[in-house]
């Protein structure tokens, strides 16, 4: 998980310059009647998102043709987001650009490690079609989590995945991404979650949803798996090493990852194998 601050985009101007190339006169001004209520939406938008509310927004599934707000309807929203926002050619491309190119260190702030090269809509825009251009909506993400996000949405607090521009900063600061070595002939890593004491119930599951929702555990694991040949490879030309050197080593690493990025696969990766006594005695070897 990376935090970004919030989009700087105004979304009333980003409404209305993706609305003004609508080609449909009739969709252009069911949409171009709502535009005065942009700022409300935003406003709205992002008040609960701060305090983790977005999943008391009602919503449901639309038909391309329901009306969503005002006389717009979900095509209206869907269409102002793919034919407006995505099509290269289109003057509101470059918004979808500059959300893109914000991506810290062009990483997807969802997993951490993917390459962010799609926007994703934190609240999906077929159960919620008024967000389709809202910029606080719109967060950079890799393919994998893009596909991997199911379309349930979050009916309860606890329900809802981590969103990059709004959560508090303990999600962020605090560990909750643990990992643990299988030992073996060929071993392997496990990521699990494990929050601070004293976190809510509610924060508890939400990294657990988090963690579910986006497959980390399996996807951190193949990352792991290369790191770790490596790391027994580096460490296995140091034959004189002993054990305690090694897990100095090693936890020298874990707390520059952590200093770095507390819920890296990496930092969780490098404690593990710091702490293990079998690993750092020749463990690394095989
Ligand atoms: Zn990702």
């Amino acid at each position: 998980m990376r935090r970004m601050s919030k989009p700087p985009l105004v979304a009333s101007k980003v409404f209305d310059s993706c609305v003004s190339t609508v080609s449909d006169a009739a969709s252009r001004a069911r949409l171009q009647a709502i535009s005065p209520t942009t700022p409300r939406t935003a406003t709205y938008y992002e008040q609960l998102a701060v305090n983790q509310g977005l999943y008391s927004i009602p919503h449901q599934t639309y038909q391309p043709h329901d009306v969503v707000t005002g006389a717009a309807t979900r095509k209206d929203f869907n269409d102002l987001y793919e034919l407006q926002m995505v099509v290269k050619s289109k003057p509101s491309r470059r918004y979808y650009d500059e959300l893109i190119a914000r991506a810290p260190a062009k990483k997807c702030p969802y997993c951490g490690f993917g390459h962010a090269r799609t926007l994703d809509h934190y609240l999906p825009k077929a159960k919620f079609p008024s967000y389709s251009v809202l910029p606080e909506n719109l967060v950079p993400a890799c393919r994998d989590c893009q596909s991997c996000k199911s379309a349930n949405v979050a009916v309860a607090a606890g329900d809802q995945t981590l969103h990059p521009y709004f959560d508090p900063n303990f999600f962020f600061t605090e560990r909750w991404l643990h990992a643990r070595l299988v030992e073996g002939a060929e071993p392997s890593i496990e990521f699990f979650v494990a929050c601070p004491e004293g976190w809510t119930a509610d924060a508890i599951s939400r990294v657990q949803n988090h963690f579910d929702a986006y497959e980390l555990g399996s996807r951190y694991a193949i990352e792991a798996g290369e790191e770790l040949t490596n790391i027994g490879a580096m460490l296995s030309i140091h034959i004189q090493k002993d054990a305690a050197s090694i897990k100095a080593e090693l936890h020298a690493q874990a707390a520059v990852e952590q200093s770095l990025f507390p819920n890296s696969w990496k930092t969780a990766l490098y404690a593990a194998l710091s702490v293990n006594d079998w690993y750092c005695d020749g463990g690394f070897r095989v």
